[in-house]
């Protein structure tokens, strides 16, 4: 599948996201360059709505795909990633699940927003305030074949927002194992056990494995 032609155009705008995925690739030892959708000459808005992470994830890769298709770079192989993710909170029936971005208003910020999750689970007990961060990632291959996969990091919500580290809702997702939040936890620590880096090696795994 591999060869020095073969390129990643990931569907995203986000930079830091993007770095994370490098890192992740890299240190799964995929070797191919990893291009924004901009990067590749993608500008176009994609509207998310499926039903399920991998439904969104497969929308955002095949209108990328579709995009690149039109300008037809065919100089190169390319295979087109995309993801998407979220906070499912099981005293919350699932939410805010792939709603996650729009939560409590796209535009607020997520100190606000955890603030708020936390006063809502004000008396849930312990043994109820179990919750996931869940990351579907999309692959539309160059022969127009598609791969999904799901990467899964269980925990609970904390009573208090803790850390600094990572975005989002990191700071109210305790993490058992680590005695912390997933806001307390280094970059690579978060790679190493997050639901994004499970996720992608799962996808690098299958389309890059020798
Ligand atoms: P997406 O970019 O459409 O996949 O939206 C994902 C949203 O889920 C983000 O905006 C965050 O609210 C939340 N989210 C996903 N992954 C993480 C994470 O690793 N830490 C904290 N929040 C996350």
């Amino acid at each position: 599948m591999t060869n020095g032609h073969t390129r990643v155009v990931f569907a995203t705008g986000n930079r830091d996201k993007l770095r994370e995925i490098r890192e992740i690739l890299a240190e799964a030892g995929v070797e191919v360059p990893v291009l924004t959708m901009k990067e590749a000459g993608v500008t176009e808005e994609i509207e998310e709505n499926g039903t399920t992470f991998e439904e969104n994830a497969m929308i955002k890769a095949r209108a990328v795909a579709a995009a690149l298709r039109r300008e037809a770079q065919e100089e190169m192989e390319t295979i087109v990633l995309a993801d998407d993710s979220g906070l499912v909170i099981d005293a919350l029936d699932g939410a805010p699940g792939i709603y996650s971005a729009r939560y409590l208003g796209h535009d607020t910020p997520y100190s606000e927003k955890n603030a708020k999750i936390l006063q809502q689970l004000e008396d849930v007990p312990e043994a109820e305030r179990s919750a996931r961060f869940v990351c579907a990632i999309a692959a539309v291959l160059p022969d127009g074949g598609t791969e999904v996969t799901r990467g899964v990091m269980e925990g609970r919500i904390s009573h208090e927002i803790a850390g600094s580290g990572g975005f989002g809702y990191d700071p109210i997702f305790y993490l058992p194992e680590a005695g912390k939040t997933s806001a307390e936890l280094t970059e690579e620590e978060k790679n190493a056990v997050s639901h994004r880096g499970k996720a992608l090696r799962a996808m690098a795994e299958l389309l890059f494995q020798k």
